[in-house]
């Protein structure tokens, strides 16, 4: 402890406390949005700024999608809030969908991507505990992943930054190389239960695994009895042309969590999993009180109908290519600024050589909204539904920030 701060003194003498009524529990950029239209979203000042964080790519579909509207305004008309002791047609509907789309057989629904992990976490030691190895609960992760922030998702996340302070730290992680087979091999031990990974790390600064490497983990976990499970919170809900990141190969996992893009801004989370892992979880094992309720669903149900449309992964699929194309070129004219484009579809990752926060403050200004990751990368997360003269105008504005910058550093 060092000595308190001048404004410390002064709000003790006054009788006044220093802490907010929200708490500073995040480094927040000072601005209000009031409305959102589309990819666009207007300040408390009327100033409008092109969305290309989506709010952490969870508005997948913009802001106040007709559709989106249309669904959660009539069932909040109807039906708020019933309770799991009952059936919600809704999940029904929901986890038949995303059982149809995917590799999974049966889905628990929750409210977060925290939670939809942690559902997934408890049921691979259930799935090894009914199989009679109790023993087997250890589960390996990658470094610099990123899985929620509930005392054993940031456990499995094994950051530093995110466990400093919150010791003892939940047991049942371990770490590798992201990307590298043979330190996951030689992590495996009789107590190894799952290898969790994301497909596209996003947090950790947008890395995407390889096809050959996700089928590398899926052979392992077939060789050694292990689970696979995915993370798609953030890369999945066609966030890379496809409903799900590991869709772009074939191997599939054994369960996955997502969340995110899910609700299109309603807060919900899924656990997907096979029929053989998913049984684990039997009537009281695991509940939530708000998972899955009647609003989630309908904005959930709202967001399939309109991603279901395979037209609608095409038209993603093209724009996500010239929004690289024109990346790709724009950063052969500014190497002092931007290094390199990495990531897959609409989840974008700009490897900066200035620091991440001096471009982003400089296209926030420019009316350009992106947000930061680790590794010095810019992240550039657009609604799906952005055109060319949005990719248009996002460039232009990249370009004047980077124009900006090489003035200020000459
Ligand atoms: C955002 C994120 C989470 C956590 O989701 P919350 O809804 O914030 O709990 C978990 N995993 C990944 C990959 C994420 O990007």
């Amino acid at each position: 402890m060092g000595w308190p701060s001048l404004l410390a003194l002064k709000c003790f003498w006054e009788g006044k406390l220093l802490i907010t009524p929200v708490m500073p529990t995040y480094a927040r950029v000072d601005v209000a949005f009031e409305r959102g239209e589309g990819v666009y979203l207007f300040d408390t000042n009327g100033k409008r700024y092109l969305d290309f964080g989506s709010g952490i790519a969870v508005n997948a579909l913009g802001h106040c999608h007709p559709h989106l509207v249309q669904a959660l305004q009539a069932q909040a008309a109807t039906l708020w809030h019933t309770s799991n002791m009952y059936n919600v047609p809704g999940q029904q509907k929901l986890a038949e969908r995303l059982v149809a789309n995917t590799f999974a057989d049966s889905v628990f629904f929750a409210n977060s991507g925290a939670e939809a992990v942690e559902c997934g976490l408890k049921m691979i030691r259930k799935y090894h505990a009914d199989d009679g190895h109790p023993e087997r609960y250890r589960v390996i992760a990658c470094n610099n992943a990123f899985h929620g922030r509930t005392m054993a998702t940031i456990a499995a996340g094994g950051q530093e930054k995110h466990l400093a302070g919150f010791a003892p730290a939940t047991d049942g992680f371990d770490h590798v190389a992201f990307g590298n087979l043979n330190e996951m091999r030689a992590a495996i031990t009789p107590e190894t239960a799952a290898i969790l990974v994301e497909p596209i790390q996003g947090e950790g600064g947008v890395r995407p695994a390889s096809k050959e490497y996700l089928k590398g983990l899926r052979d392992i976990a077939d060789e050694f009895g292990l689970l696979l499970f995915y993370d798609e919170v953030q890369c999945g809900m066609g966030r890379t042309g496809k409903l799900f990141a590991y869709q772009w190969g074939d191997a599939a996992p054994d369960i996955m969590a997502v969340a995110k893009g899910l609700g299109g801004g309603f807060p919900v989370g899924a656990c997907l999993a096979t029929e053989n892992v998913a049984k684990a979880l039997t009537a009281g094992s695991h509940g939530s009180t708000f998972g899955g309720n009647p609003l989630a669903m309908a904005a959930a149900n709202a967001v399939m109908d309109v991603m279901e449309d395979p037209d609608f992964m095409e038209g993603v699929d093209a724009i996500a290519d010239l929004l690289w194309r024109r990346l790709r070129a724009l950063t052969k004219d500014h190497p002092k600024v931007i290094d390199e484009v990495r990531g897959a579809g609409l989840m974008i990752g700009l490897k900066c050589v200035v620091e991440n926060t001096v471009l982003r403050a400089k296209l926030h200004e420019q009316g350009l909204l992106t947000v930061g990751a680790a590794d010095n990368i810019l992240r550039l997360l657009p609604p799906l539904i952005i055109d060319e003269a949005n990719v248009g105008e996002a460039l232009a504005m990249i370009d004047a920030a980077c124009v900006a910058i090489e003035k200020e550093q000459s």
